[in-house]
């Protein structure tokens, strides 16, 4: 297929514009300057704002801020969205941008803790590389009832380019804690609850019971197995 020529002024506006010149002379998975998108559309006011908007139509295009191997002024083309140059396009697949209340919303309901690996705004990573941003994702969610939706989630920066193409079955999951025990589900609730794990007895005792010598074993799963065992 031929895409239409990125030049041409006449027939289409800078967004339209600044995606053909994307596929046709970066290309996707390539990295480009702003000073190379300026050149290309020298005289049109706010190009960096228009290529922007891409992203609304599902163009992925990464910044330092969601890929940190790139420079200062260095931008990749990830991914091709809505070919927003047919007629109907640009209109039909545009994603509304979060609002500010949807944003605090979010992240006020997830604790302002990325969802993924627990980390706050502004901490430090354990690798020590750099510090937490958040940032908030949409992420798909299969339903009980079969549908499913997008809902909203807290990320941090590195969690979110991880996760970009995760589904969550929350369908699947709903039948397991069916099928959990009374006990299990009990345990669950409590982490629920505190929105941490705790490490419960069971797992404490286990830990213990494993590490202890042979004979010491065997006096502990007697018990679990509520016998008692005389000491020899
Ligand atoms: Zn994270």
């Amino acid at each position: 297929m031929t895409l239409p020529d990125w030049r041409d002024e006449s027939s289409f506006g800078s967004m339209i514009r600044a995606g053909l010149w994307l596929e046709t002379e970066v290309g996707e998975g390539n990295v480009f300057t702003k000073a190379q998108l300026r050149e290309a559309f020298a005289g049109v006011a706010q190009i960096d704002r228009r290529l922007r908007d891409l992203r609304s139509h599902g163009w992925q295009i990464d910044t330092r801020r969601e890929d940190p191997t790139l420079e200062q002024d260095e931008q990749r083309y990830v991914k091709r969205g809505a070919e927003v140059w047919i007629p109907g396009q640009a209109k039909a697949k545009a994603q509304s941008t979060l609002t500010a209340a949807q944003r605090t919303k979010t992240m006020q309901q997830d604790n302002y803790l990325c969802r993924s690996c627990g980390i706050g705004s502004g901490e430090t990573y354990e690798d020590g590389s750099s510090t937490a941003q958040l940032d908030i994702a949409r992420r798909k969610v299969r339903l009980p009832n079969g549908k499913t939706e997008t809902q909203l989630v807290t990320e941090c920066i590195k969690c979110r380019i991880g996760g970009r193409s995760r589904e969550e079955d929350l369908a699947g999951m709903v039948e397991q804690v069916k099928a959990l025990s009374a006990i299990e589900r009990q345990v669950l609730a409590g982490w629920i609850k505190a929105d941490r794990r705790d490490r419960g007895v069971l797992e404490r005792l286990w830990g213990h019971y494993r590490a202890l010598p042979g004979e010491a074993r065997a006096v502990l799963a007697a018990a679990v197995n509520g016998e008692t065992k005389q000491e020899g």
